[in-house]
């Protein structure tokens, strides 16, 4: 296996200034699978969900390529849900709820076939479930997670230790403040980095990444959108493009790391376009390649 790909699989109610959606199928380890599988069908998914999660949706994974022996469904159960609210200003938002239901119980259980898959991407689950992940797999060349302050608020010396272990942490601005407890995204990334990571990436919503790697700091813009229908799970799909990516070329020079990141911003970029899924499922590798091709473009620029 390429890519194993761990987190949680929910139902989200999304509310915007525009729109609403309840039970919207969602969760990190189903955008960063969707969005990873336009990079490589070598893709094991590992989660939990209930028997009311929609059927549909598992299909569409199985004809991308991904894996589902590692996804657990509970019969009788209820898939996690969380609700979410943002305001005009897209880049906050408001936790409505988290019921974990099914997720409450879960335990991540890798099945043999992905014990010795190359490349790691960690969801925004709790730390200590990370850290059990990690506890399973043989030797990955990479470990990329995710957080959110839902877990920096309560389990954060678990994230600590979990964060000895993991190569490339992708946080938002919010998270990397919270974790590095440094109003400086500057300097809270250079603390990060002395907490374990060799690689951290913050994300800035509509004002793009930083990737930061020793000294080296690479800044990569977000794509204009007039239209932003609902941030929700562009963070995961960043993940999903950027692991992905990586995965594709098996490649971690940090050269290639900016491209990962370019990659990521362009999956992302077309996540906020529509709603939950909505957008990131039917996209084609063409497109992908003309915002990549985009990105290029608004970044340039030459001296004399
Ligand atoms: P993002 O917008 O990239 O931060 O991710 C949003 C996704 O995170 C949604 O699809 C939620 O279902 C999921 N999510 C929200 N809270 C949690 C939590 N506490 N643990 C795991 N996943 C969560």
């Amino acid at each position: 296996m390429k890519l194993l790909v761990v987190g949680s699989v929910a139902l989200d109610t999304i509310e915007t200034p525009f729109d609403k959606v309840v039970d919207a199928p969602g969760g990190s380890a189903l955008y960063i699978s969707i969005s990873a599988s336009y990079f490589t069908k070598s893709i094991g998914l590992v989660g939990i969900i209930g028997d009311d999660f929609p059927s549909d949706v598992i299909d569409d994974l199985k004809g991308r390529g991904v894996n589902l022996k590692g996804l657990k469904i509970i019969n009788g159960g209820k898939t996690f849900r969380w609700a979410g609210k943002y305001h005009y200003d897209m880049n906050t938002r408001e936790t409505i709820y988290t019921h974990l239901n099914v997720f409450a119980d879960f335990k991540p259980v890798i099945p043999d076939e992905f014990k010795s898959s190359e490349y790691v991407c960690l969801g925004n689950i709790d730390p200590t479930l990370q850290m059990s992940v990690l506890d399973q797999v043989d030797n990955p060349k990479l470990v990329i997670a995710d957080t959110m302050n839902f877990w920096i608020e309560r389990k954060y010396d678990e994230l600590l230790e979990t964060l000895k272990r993991v190569n490339v942490l992708i946080v938002n601005d919010a998270e990397a403040r919270q974790i590095a407890r440094e109003p400086n995204l500057i300097k809270a990334g250079k603390k990060i980095l002395k907490l374990g990571p060799e690689v951290v990436i913050i994300k800035k919503g509509e004002h793009g990444a930083v990737l930061m790697i020793d000294s080296v700091i690479f800044s990569a813009p977000a794509y204009p959108i007039e239209s932003i229908q609902d941030p929700t799970g562009a963070g995961d799909t960043f993940a999903g493009g950027f692991a992905g990516w990586i995965a594709k070329t098996d490649d971690i020079s940090e050269k290639n790391l900016r491209k990962a990141v370019i990659y990521g911003s362009a999956i992302a970029s077309f996540c906020v376009e529509g709603f939950g899924i909505n957008r990131i499922r039917n996209l084609s590798w063409k497109e992908i390649q003309e915002r990549f091709e985009a990105f290029r473009e608004i970044t340039k620029f030459e001296v004399d």
